[in-house]
């Protein structure tokens, strides 16, 4: 609510963050409206949540299923209804059907068996109208390089088969790819493994030439992200603060 301490918290947050955004943009040259600001809100209750869309938040990111499957179901409707809710944390198969109830997006996608578990989630939620669309999916890249891989993803050499897996999939949609930088890399490192990514999803384009979303970039990475062609950033801390 309006005048509350984290109301104010959050505000001076987001402004903060949309005047870095809108900086790293120009230095890049780039249209702020093409990058998306999703605000990762793990943790935190569904009242931020609200206070958030007051904000003029529209996009929000969660990574566990038994945190965010409440959350989503005790927002208001009329704040369900403006919000995109990206999944981007690590998926179980089995929980495949439930996040297919709730997610507009999955964003960590990474093996065949998930292609095929959301997919048939995903039918099942349309046949009993707990959502009208597809889910938007990005496949989710391994940038770590030897001893560095495992922070999870796809590698980068498994993409092609994936792509066509979701791209033939009924009830899903190709977007584009997402990654999560390695590990203990300096800027330099990181904007490698961005642009290894960026170059991953015009090769991607070949084939698939609506696959046009790069998802990078958290609260320490996105000004680097941006400048690498990120259209999604994924921040938390820089927004929410530490978790509670
Ligand atoms: C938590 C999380 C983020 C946000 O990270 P911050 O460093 O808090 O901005 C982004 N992407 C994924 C996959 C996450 O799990």
């Amino acid at each position: 609510m309006t005048g509350t301490a984290r109301h104010d918290e959050l505000a001076a947050n987001l402004s903060g963050m949309r005047v870095d955004v809108d900086a790293a943009c120009a230095a890049a040259g780039r249209d702020p409206a093409d990058v998306t600001l999703i605000v990762v809100t793990k943790f935190f209750p569904a009242s931020d949540v609200e206070e958030l869309v007051s904000l003029g938040v529209r996009h929000i990111g969660e990574n566990r299923d038994q945190e965010v499957g409440p959350k989503v179901a005790d927002l208001p409707e009329e704040v369900r209804g403006l919000l995109t809710v990206h999944f981007v944390g690590q998926l179980q198969t089995n929980k495949a059907n439930r996040v297919a109830r709730y997610a507009d997006v999955v964003q960590s996608v990474d093996r065949a068996r998930l292609v095929t578990a959301l997919d048939r989630g995903a039918g099942i939620a349309l046949d009993e109208g707990l959502r009208q669309e597809p889910i938007d999916v990005t496949l989710q890249v391994d940038l770590g390089e030897g001893e560095d891989r495992g922070r999870g993803g796809a590698l980068p050499e498994d993409l092609p088969a994936l792509a066509d897996a979701t791209a033939s999939a009924e009830h899903l949609r190709l977007r584009g790819l997402m990654a999560v930088a390695p590990r203990d890399q300096d800027e330099p490192g990181v904007r490698a493994a961005f642009e290894r990514l960026a170059q991953l999803g015009e090769d991607l384009r070949k084939d698939h030439p609506d696959a046009t979303w790069m998802s990078a970039g958290m609260s320490g990475d996105f000004e680097t992200a941006v400048t690498c062609g990120a259209t999604h950033l994924r921040v938390g801390t820089r927004i929410m603060g530490s978790r509670l």
